[in-house]
């Protein structure tokens, strides 16, 4: 085999299979530990994502890399290198005085509130009081251990574009 040939042959093997700026569609479902249902894709319409760009959690990225058009696989990414530990810091308490007027605070409410420098901290309210609410800006599924079955819908090589977004197009 000339080294021509050898080079094309890798070419193609490197289109088919996910690596680094690949723009992949996949159908997913995503259980808990105790099996139920807590996210997937819509069907016929798989979910697309830069790889290697941590547009999906780290765990998740890892598994798919070198993967193939078609592939199916189950993978359990442990807490950690999904959405991360729980930590009892994001757990913090609001005078009720300082929700915004006219807001009935309920258990599960999702609120979010605007720092000066202008970053967004999303939280959700875990206990109501009297004079103060209980806030976790936990990730919902922080601390819990993911269970994937995936299947490889599509790969394509991405654009210039999307490689200097980030994201796919
Ligand atoms: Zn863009």
């Amino acid at each position: 085999m000339s080294n021509d040939t050898q080079n094309e042959t890798q070419n193609e093997t490197r289109a088919e299979t996910i690596g680094k700026d690949s723009v992949v569609h996949i159908d997913y479902t995503l259980r808990n530990d105790a099996g139920e249902v807590i996210d997937k894709s819509a069907e016929g319409k798989p979910l697309p994502y830069l790889h290697g760009h941590g547009q999906i959690v780290p765990g998740l990225e890892k598994a798919l890399e070198g993967k193939a058009v078609g592939e199916s696989f189950s993978v359990t990414i442990p807490a950690a290198e999904g959405y991360g530990e729980r930590s009892e810091e994001a757990i913090f308490e609001i005078p009720r005085d300082r929700l915004p007027e006219g807001l009935e605070p309920q258990v599960g409410m999702e609120l979010a509130a605007q720092s000066p420098d202008g970053q967004v901290l999303r939280f959700r309210l875990i206990e109501i009081g009297e004079d103060t609410v209980k806030a976790d800006a936990n990730h919902p599924l922080a601390g819990q251990d993911l269970h994937f079955d995936i299947t490889v819908a599509k790969i394509r090589p991405a654009t210039s574009e999307e490689i200097a977004h980030g994201h796919a197009h």
